[in-house]
């Protein structure tokens, strides 16, 4: 691997595959001493630094507060799934966000990975992109029911998505054990954390100030109506208007907005690269594949064919906590018994924000304050439509032609108790789904 790829004075990312062959990024200051910007973005990944990159390109004065490094959130640690599909039908989703704005939300879902990797060429961001479709694959017929009621309402409203049965699902995948699928074409993965570098790039090259360990501990609207920012090492910014872009890693700084999502762990692991035989009999195609257990196992291939397969874990920083390493471990080999006793390069976790809704909020709580999280697990794709719409929010787009509506706060019911019992989760969520096998 090569270990110099990303390697500079004092980083803070987590050992990652990713972290191991992404483009070097150059360390970019902290906040120091008093500054003024238009918008201040709090929260360096896909989501902060998208808005950025159209904020920068719109001639808007902007700066990027990142408490470690960019990409120390989920964007650098991600699977790298650009999945364009929501988990709810359209109908549902319309009946959450109203008609108009469904439509919308409908409309920039089913174009988001084409628009993503479109993204990628245009702004020339050097992350591996594939575009060869990704298998969403279900492990009881009662899932598979659920994927193809999501097929027909998704199909209806647009999307190019394939059915496929058991036998088809294991032609295309190699995988054993499950009953039928789907699968979307548009779909594909990239190097995450080689795109969030990519976009820090892009949107300095454009204007924009970035600020690496620069943790936002003071949040407060001054006199005038502006925003003033503070880090505890006596950084100091006043802003027009703010971002919180903060998604699984949000903190206390804005009350309340913690407790409006769960933030459930997810771990991956890599392999070393397979053999050509082993590819013949794995994911032939070079697509993805992501499956319908609670506890979920995803995965696809790096560059250099490593599989970097994932699923529910406990805690971030210890992917081996509670035996969630050794689950996905065993999932892998019940999956690919090619894979039994292959050797693990790394295994690493982060935190993903789950909604009760199970769509991504965009809140204004104070003027000219927003706020954009909570994408269950998908953001690759969605979070960069997050990012632009903050910034056409920011740029004066009318709230009704957003794709996501501008709500409220609301805490999850009981947030400090499920908070508490989330890392047991998994775990039972891993049975669960052994029971819906038993089922049949
Ligand atoms: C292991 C894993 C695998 C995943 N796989 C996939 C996948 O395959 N496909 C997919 O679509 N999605 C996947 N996801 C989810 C996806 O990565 C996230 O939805 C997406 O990266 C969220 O981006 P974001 O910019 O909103 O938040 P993040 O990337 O999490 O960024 C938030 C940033 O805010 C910073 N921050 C927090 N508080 C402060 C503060 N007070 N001051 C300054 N900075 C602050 C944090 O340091 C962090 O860097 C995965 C996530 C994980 C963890």
């Amino acid at each position: 691997m090569d270990k110099t790829a990303s390697a500079r004075s004092g980083h803070s990312l987590p050992p990652s595959l990713w972290a191991d062959t992404a483009p070097a990024f150059p360390a970019q200051p902290a906040l120091s001493g008093a500054a003024r910007c238009d918008v201040a973005i709090i929260g360096g990944g896909f989501t902060g630094l998208r808005c950025a990159l159209a904020l920068a390109e719109a001639g808007v004065s902007v700066r990027v507060l990142e408490a470690r490094d960019i990409g120390y959130g989920a964007s650098g640690r991600s699977g790298g799934q650009v999945n364009p599909i929501l988990r709810k039908t359209v109908e549902a989703v319309r009946l959450e966000v109203g008609p108009r704005i469904g439509d919308t939300l409908v409309r920039l879902t089913l174009s988001s990975a084409t628009d993503l990797f479109r993204d990628i060429e245009h702004y020339g961001i050097d992350c591996d992109p594939v575009q060869k479709g990704w298998l969403q694959v279900a492990h009881s017929p009662a899932m598979l029911h659920k994927l193809q009621g999501l097929r027909d309402s998704w199909t209806a409203a647009g999307g190019d998505i394939a059915q496929l049965d058991a036998a088809e699902v294991q032609d295309w995948s190699g995988a054993q054990g499950y009953v039928g699928g789907l699968y979307h074409p548009t779909a594909g993965h990239v190097q995450p954390l080689s795109l969030v570098r990519g976009l820090a790039r892009a949107a300095l090259v454009r204007g924009a100030v970035i600020h690496e360990r620069s943790p936002i501990t003071t949040l407060d609207r001054a006199e005038g109506g502006r925003w003033h920012l503070a880090t505890a090492t006596g950084g100091q910014l006043s802003a027009e208007r703010v971002v919180l872009a903060t998604n699984g890693y949000t903190d206390r700084l804005w009350p309340g907005l913690r407790a409006t999502i769960l933030p459930f762990v997810s771990i991956q692991a890599a392999t070393e690269p397979l053999t050509p035989a082993q590819r013949a009999a794995i994911l032939p195609r070079g697509t993805t594949i992501a499956d319908t257990r609670r506890s979920i196992i995803y995965g696809r291939y790096d560059r250099d064919f490593r599989l970097s397969i994932g699923c529910m874990g406990s805690f971030p920083e210890n992917p081996e906590a509670l035996g969630a390493f050794g689950r996905l471990r065993r999932g892998v080999e019940r999956t690919f018994p090619a894979l039994r006793g292959i050797a693990w390069e790394r295994k690493w976790g982060g935190y993903i924000a789950l909604t009760t809704d199970a769509l991504p909020h965009l809140h204004e709580p104070a003027p000219g304050l927003y706020i954009g999280l909570g994408f269950n697990g998908r953001g690759v794709a969605m979070a960069s439509v997050m990012g632009r719409a903050l910034a056409a929010a920011l740029l004066g787009v009318d709230r009704a032609d957003l794709p996501f509506p501008v709500t409220p706060l609301k805490a999850v019911p009981l947030h400090r108790l499920l908070n508490a019992i989330l890392p047991a989760a998994p775990p039972l969520m891993a049975l669960a789904d052994r029971l819906d096998n038993w089922r049949g």
